[in-house]
């Protein structure tokens, strides 16, 4: 299916994060002084919006749950969404996008036997992973994070989100390998886009690993998978797994609520 197809509406839960990426664009130390939740009346009635078609008549059938942070670290709040978008449509499918280390053995249960699919964020094998994303105490979290999938995936579809860093850019068709031994199916690699920063001049820069050096050894990994198996997606190639013609999501009715009460559209 096209990613435009997809009628979604996505609750971006939280910024706050417990887990400190080396690259995040969201959670740097000064979002940590001063984390914002999400008001649950501001999420419901979005949710409300979307799911009625108001006033598109569109009806989104996926609620998702996303994040400038981890949105796991607001459990009730992910409870109450789903609960309440269930009395409004009750085979509403529920995606999860999380860096998979939960707060407690019974959020890890809630999420494997409620949610239709969730997708980890993981860099790859532990010397990697923990390098790239460590706790504020600057622990890795990799073995913990890796139970959490295995749990899940015993229950629900869980797929892998990979940031393709410096140590894995030549590798790519290696880390297909790496998460196949963990039972994963379904793999997402995209490039790095590092932190953005004010230069000397105040003005802001984006930084982006080179694209075409990205797309070669996407190459590979993808007919890696193809040969085992597993299917390998990129940001870069999401919408266009059959013919479309629509760009991105962004134009389309299909609202991401934000912690500090914005809507804004979705990629
Ligand atoms: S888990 Fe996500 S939000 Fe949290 S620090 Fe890492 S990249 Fe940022």
């Amino acid at each position: 299916m096209t990613h435009c197809s997809k009628q979604a509406v996505t609750v971006n839960t939280t910024n706050r994060c417990n887990l400190r990426c080396e690259y995040c664009m969201a959670s740097s130390g000064s979002e940590q002084d001063n984390p914002i939740t999400i008001e649950l009346a501001f999420a419901k009635k979005g949710i409300f919006d979307a799911i009625k078609g108001v006033p598109t008549g569109i009806k989104a059938t996926t609620l998702r749950f996303f994040s400038h942070g981890e949105p796991t670290q607001e459990m009730d709040i992910i409870k109450e969404c789903v609960e309440y978008a269930r009395s409004l449509n009750p085979t509403i499918r529920l995606e999860l996008q999380t860096n998979g280390l939960f707060q407690t053995t019974e959020d890890t249960e809630w999420i494997a036997k409620n949610f239709t699919a969730v997708w980890f964020s993981l860099d790859g094998p532990k010397e990697v992973n923990d390098k790239y994303r460590p706790d504020p105490d600057g622990y890795g979290r990799t073995s913990e994070i890796e139970e959490n999938l295995k749990f899940v995936q015993k229950y629900t579809f869980a797929g892998i989100r990979s940031t393709i860093v410096e140590e894995t850019m030549d590798k790519q068709d290696l880390l297909v390998d790496y998460y196949h031994n963990l039972g994963v199916k379904n793999i997402c690699l995209n490039p790095l886009i590092k932190q953005i920063v004010r230069n000397e001049s105040g003005n802001t820069e984006v930084t982006k690993d080179d694209i075409m050096l990205f797309s070669q050894y996407f190459l590979k990994a993808y007919k890696r998978g193809d040969a085992i198996g597993v299917t390998v997606l990129s940001s870069l190639t999401f919408n266009f797994d059959e013919k479309t013609a629509v760009a991105c999501r962004s134009c389309l009715p299909m609202p991401q609520l934000n912690p500090d009460s914005s809507v804004s559209s979705v990629m």
